[in-house]
């Protein structure tokens, strides 16, 4: 076993704690990581306070993983020690059925093992990155390209690989009005892709205070949703609209802004089950679709696409003592656009 310091939660209400745990011992296939940076991430929260409903506590959050390779197993050949490397949302998956085969692991027939409050192979809880070291099978660890420093590398491998994904999916590029919901850490990185993209990309925001870096992003639109005005201006203009708000809103009145055959799809996920208005579907012929992360392949290219177009997170790079405060920071939405943990600090 492998000795490592994490922040653990106990409870839904119970603060972080710093505490010992111990990794599993590196097998033939396995990677040894000593973490970095760690992404903080909506989910993290929605999860540690059990929105969601499905968590296990203890809890060590943290799937926005980068760091330095620092033992491999006899068996690896893709990585050696030195190398930096990125780990996102899931460290396992069974490897055999049609998803993992065609490298959608995040679908698995199985259920994929999510890095943390997911139970592994071994049997015992996943525990993530809010911690010094991790250990991962050397298939679930991407390489993070030399024109990306691991702070505002770490986030894209939820947020960047979320948008990523669909907008590849939904075929995002010039000739398609896209626009995104949230200008969060998901909605950020993914104004920059769907650009890079060649998409006409409109951010849909709660006020307009975040107006002029939506358009440093590389949006070419910005709305304001609390404008009563803006949702019948909009009307019928999206070919594609990606929802990254988990909050309470009315998904029909962002399906009214899809043109004929357009697709609302959702990212953010929230506690409740929402109300769909099937006349605003019929209407045009319209679709409502949601997207969770992706592959391991994928995740590599989104890595590579974002060094080569210059695109990462904004991030402010925090210590982990500073946890319990980030969260209300992030519930508050008083994020620039990404909290980062400093693992040095663990
Ligand atoms: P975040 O940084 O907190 O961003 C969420 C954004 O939603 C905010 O920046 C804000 O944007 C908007 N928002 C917040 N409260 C709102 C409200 N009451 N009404 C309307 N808009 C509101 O969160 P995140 O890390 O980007 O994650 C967003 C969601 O995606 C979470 O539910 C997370 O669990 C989920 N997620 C899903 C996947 C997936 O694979 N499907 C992966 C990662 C995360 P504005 O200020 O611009 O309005
Ligand atoms: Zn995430």
């Amino acid at each position: 076993m492998i000795d490592a310091r994490a922040y653990i939660a106990k409870s839904a209400t119970a603060s972080f704690e710093k505490t010992e745990i111990s990794r599993r011992a590196v097998g033939p296939l396995d990677v040894l990581i000593d973490i970095k940076f760690v992404g903080i991430c909506h989910s993290d929260i929605h999860t540690v306070r059990n929105e969601w409903g499905d968590a296990h506590y203890p809890i060590v959050p943290g799937h926005e993983i980068t760091g330095v390779v620092s033992g491999i197993g006899a068996s690896v050949t893709r990585y050696q020690v030195g190398d930096r490397v990125g780990v996102g949302c899931f460290v396992d998956s069974c490897g055999e059925c049609n998803a993992c085969r065609t490298g959608q692991e995040q679908y698995c027939t199985e259920g994929v093992i999510e890095t943390y409050n997911s139970v592994g192979r071994d049997g015992d809880w996943t525990l993530g990155g809010y911690s010094t070291k991790i250990v991962v099978t050397e298939h679930f660890v991407v390489r993070i390209p030399d024109g990306l420093a691991l702070d505002i590398a770490a986030p894209l491998l939820c947020a960047g690989i979320t948008m990523y994904s669909p907008l590849v999916y939904w075929k995002a590029g010039p000739e398609k009005n896209l626009a995104i919901v949230g200008l969060g850490g998901v909605g950020h990185v993914g104004v920059q892709i769907a650009h890079a993209m060649g998409a006409d990309v409109t951010v849909l925001s709660q006020s307009r205070g975040k107006e002029a870096d939506s358009r440093r992003f590389g949006a070419s639109s910005f709305y304001a949703t609390s404008n009563p005005d803006t949702f019948a201006r909009l009307r019928g203009k999206f070919d594609l609209i990606i929802n990254t708000v988990s909050a309470d809103i009315d998904i029909n009145t962002y399906l009214e802004l899809l043109a004929i055959n357009g697709t609302l799809v959702l990212v953010g996920l929230p506690e409740k089950p929402v109300e769909i208005q099937v006349f605003e579907l019929a209407a045009n012929r319209r679709s409502i679709a949601g997207s969770m992360v992706g592959g391991i392949v994928q995740t590599q290219e989104m890595l590579d696409y974002c060094a080569r177009h210059g695109i990462h997170a904004d991030v402010q790079v925090v210590d982990a003592g500073q946890v319990e405060d980030i969260y209300e920071k992030i519930i508050a939405n008083d994020v620039r656009y990404r909290y980062v943990i400093d693992c040095g600090t663990i």
